[in-house]
């Protein structure tokens, strides 16, 4: 019997699960210091229009360049910051960097929409909301919010209140990763959004998965039908690029156009920028 109590403690006390914990709570104390010192940095990565065959927009996505890891993943450290409340000052953070370099960007002859990644969990905080509303409405341009389709669903009478509001200060509304979430198309229906993100795991195999490619032919469908257009992420391939362009998708995201980039290497890749091309298509590196 004492065998067994013991086995069990050692059981609870798993040491993998212990130093897992211990792991994300230094790195949570470390992105406070990060966000205290302002030492997070937004990249941006180019959204290409077919229509007008240019670069009409960048998605701002930030990165933290760590002194001992190097640079962490986002999926990681965001999640951190929507559990612990730090999210709010990671998006003040980067809403301020996004306005300024939008003006940037105007003054050196780029008007480009911004789009932002807007996490859900903020959707709840009215006044959270209010103070993003402000700070936005400093912009010289035209600023879009990316709100993952989950997000919207979780509470959808407080996410749908707060979206409203959003759009009648003149924002406009990315619905991100859509279909990967459950999609309720009741909801779809109800979200006013500009945009459709097709979710990139979808486009990764559109040259060669049937069912992929009747999915993406069909949300794009879907969203025009309801006045959206449509971006895809994770292009890659010039095939992925063309197929694409067939079916009527309006913005093409991804590797094959551009990775995301600090603002001086955006300037530059604006300046020289001439299309498609698979050379672009290296794969970055986190470290956890
Ligand atoms: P997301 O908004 O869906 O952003 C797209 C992610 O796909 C980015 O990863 C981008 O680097 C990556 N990506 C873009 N094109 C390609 C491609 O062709 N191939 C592949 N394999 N990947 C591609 P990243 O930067 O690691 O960001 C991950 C997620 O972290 C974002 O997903 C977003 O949900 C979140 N995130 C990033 N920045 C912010 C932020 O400022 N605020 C909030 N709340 N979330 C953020
Ligand atoms: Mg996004
Ligand atoms: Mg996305
Ligand atoms: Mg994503």
């Amino acid at each position: 019997d004492q065998a067994r109590a013991a086995k069990t403690r050692i059981a609870l006390f798993d040491p993998r699960i212990y130093s897992e914990l211990a792991d994300t709570l230094l790195l949570t104390d470390q992105l406070y210091a990060a966000l205290a010192s302002k030492a997070l940095q937004v990249w941006y990565q180019p959204k290409f229009s077919y229509r007008e065959s240019r670069i009409i927009s960048v998605e701002a996505l930030v990165r933290w360049n760590h002194a001992e890891r190097g640079y962490v993943s986002p999926q990681r450290f965001v999640q951190i910051a929507e559990e612990t409340g730090a999210i709010r000052d990671l998006t003040t953070q980067v809403l301020h960097t996004c306005i300024a370099d939008q003006g940037r960007l105007k003054s050196a002859g780029f008007d480009l929409d911004i789009s932002i990644n807007y996490s859900g969990r903020l959707l709840s905080d009215e006044a959270y909301n209010a103070h993003a509303l402000n700070i936005c409405d400093q912009a010289v341009g035209q600023i879009c919010l990316e709100i993952t389709e989950t997000a919207v669903i979780e509470d959808p009478r407080i996410g749908l209140a707060a979206i409203n509001t959003f759009v009648d200060r003149g924002l406009e509304i990315s619905i991100d990763d859509f279909g990967t979430g459950l999609s309720s198309l009741a909801y779809l229906k109800q979200i006013p959004a500009h945009e459709l993100k097709i979710d990139r795991s979808f486009i990764m195999e559109i040259e060669s998965g049937q069912r992929d490619a009747l999915l993406v032919r069909s949300a794009i469908d879907l969203a025009h039908g309801l006045g959206m257009k449509v971006t895809a992420e994770g292009v890659e391939t010039a095939a992925a690029f063309t197929l694409l362009q067939s079916m009527g998708c309006d913005i093409a995201q991804g590797y094959g156009i551009g990775k995301p980039m600090p603002f001086g290497d955006l300037i530059l890749f604006l300046n020289d920028f001439s299309g498609m091309s698979e050379t672009k298509t290296q794969m970055p590196t986190y470290r956890n």
